[in-house]
């Protein structure tokens, strides 16, 4: 960690209450927190130079980082891009993530989360096996990672209640505080009414969180209908799956008494439309959610069901799949999902990151504006740099990432992996794990 981080001269985009954006402004951190932020002038008063790390970010704007709020390591994309989701999930993630080992699941993660952090990815909420394995990868990196098993009923051969609680027991808390460790339920089609209620009691054992796909596909619905006699949303509220420490992921098909139950429960959601329209899922009733008052954040999912971890990519398809659906451009607008993409995420994982303020972790971007995507650029314009940043750029315009006080990537390099020994790695541990997959015939 730096101990002190000078970024100045930028365009501030704070996401505070106020939602203020400053031209020639300039942040100020010191250990992991921001303790300034203000015009470039007025800090300067405030605070000297020295000893500090002095970035110059004029033609810059520094952000908060984005938080991925449904995430899943990956060891391998492109593969049986094809399927609809229980057929790919029976022949392909399953086998998949039930053959890999601890090691390969750290390269798999330091591979992942480096894509993030190219892209101004800050945190990830990501639930996938052998959390020894990506806890080691994101302390090493230094992403902030909130991360669960994949539980499921016995018979699935996935993780079980008690991996997770010895993960919690191993990971939660380390790092100073960097990484944390939910309970993880893979979805409703692999539990069993008793699992979902013993999940929500060791999470209030641990006293964390829960996280879990819900309400993902129509077949999902329908398997809950059969099952369970009710909707998925019915059946996790009367398990006691959803509180406001519960991320549910998806919430594609809620009927009106569902976004009724996630509203009184509090329930976080995570909307991953890249994720729902390359699966063919659908598209989640984001506008009922929001006039719900639920808090909506975003999330990639995965490469298998995305092939691209770029969260800016997310965020113009959080905007333009609603638009497109309800022929209304009124939807979804730009600094709405800015906010969705950090402030919202952030507050689903009770973080105290998501906004430039004094006083908040250090989770920082910067993102250069002296490109292609953001030309032209009205000065002092903050409706046209929010369009931007949305409905233009890719994470390719990320500049620096700094998490909790630590300059993670700057100008295309990590200071804290050797990226093309990760990429290898990761590759040679894709090939080891498809030669083991056992796929069920
Ligand atoms: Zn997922």
């Amino acid at each position: 960690m730096n101990d002190r981080i000078i970024i100045k001269n930028g365009t501030i985009v704070t996401m505070n209450d106020a939602d203020d954006v400053i031209f020639g402004g300039t942040v100020v951190i010191e250990g992991d927190r921001i303790t300034d932020v203000g015009t470039a002038s007025d800090v300067a008063g405030r605070s000297d130079e020295g000893g500090a790390v002095v970035m110059d970010a004029a033609d810059e704007a520094v952000m908060p980082g984005l938080v991925d709020l449904h995430y899943h390591t990956t060891l391998g994309k492109g593969w049986s891009d094809h399927m609809p989701l229980r057929e790919y999930l029976e022949t392909y993630w399953y086998p998949i993530i039930r053959a890999l080992n601890p090691e390969e699941a750290y390269w798999a993660a330091l591979a992942s989360y480096s894509e993030s952090i190219k892209c101004g990815v800050t945190t990830v909420n990501d639930m996938y096996r052998r959390l020894d394995g990506l806890a080691k990868a994101a302390e090493e990196i230094g992403i902030r990672a909130v991360l669960s098993n994949d539980v499921a009923d016995d018979e699935h051969q996935l993780d079980t209640l008690e991996d997770n609680k010895t993960a919690f027991e191993n990971s939660n808390g380390a790092a100073n505080g960097r990484i944390e460790v939910y309970v993880g339920i893979e979805w409703l089609p692999l539990a069993s009414e008793g699992l979902l209620k013993e999940t929500r009691m060791l999470a209030d054992d641990l006293g964390t969180g829960i996280h879990i796909h819900l309400n993902e596909s129509l077949t999902e619905v329908e398997n809950s209908k059969q099952r369970f006699g009710r909707r998925p949303t019915e059946v996790a509220y009367d398990c006691g799956i959803l509180f406001d420490r519960c991320i549910a992921a998806h919430c594609v098909w809620l009927s009106d008494p569902e976004i009724a139950l996630m509203r009184e429960t509090g329930t976080q959601i995570s909307h991953n439309p890249s994720s729902n329209a390359k699966l063919g899922n659908g598209i989640a009733r984001v506008p009922e959610m929001l006039a719900a008052g639920l808090n909506v954040g975003l999330g990639h999912d995965a490469a298998e069901c995305n092939n691209s971890r770029d969260l800016f990519e997310v965020m113009k398809f959080a905007s333009l799949i609603h638009r497109a659906s309800r022929v209304d451009p009124s939807l979804q607008q730009a600094p709405d999902v800015v906010r969705m993409a950090t402030r919202n995420g952030s507050a689903a994982l009770r973080h105290d990151t998501g906004e430039l303020t004094p006083g908040k972790k250090a989770d920082v971007i910067t993102v250069d504006l002296a490109n292609q995507m953001f030309t032209p650029l009205f000065p002092a314009s903050k409706a046209h740099l929010y369009s931007h940043l949305v409905f233009a750029a890719n994470g390719s315009a990320v500049d620096t990432t700094i998490v909790d006080g630590a300059i993670l990537y700057r100008d295309g390099e990590f200071t804290t992996i050797d990226e093309q020994k990760v990429l290898h790695e990761a590759n040679l541990a894709f090939q080891h794990v498809l030669d083991r997959m056992v796929v069920p015939t």
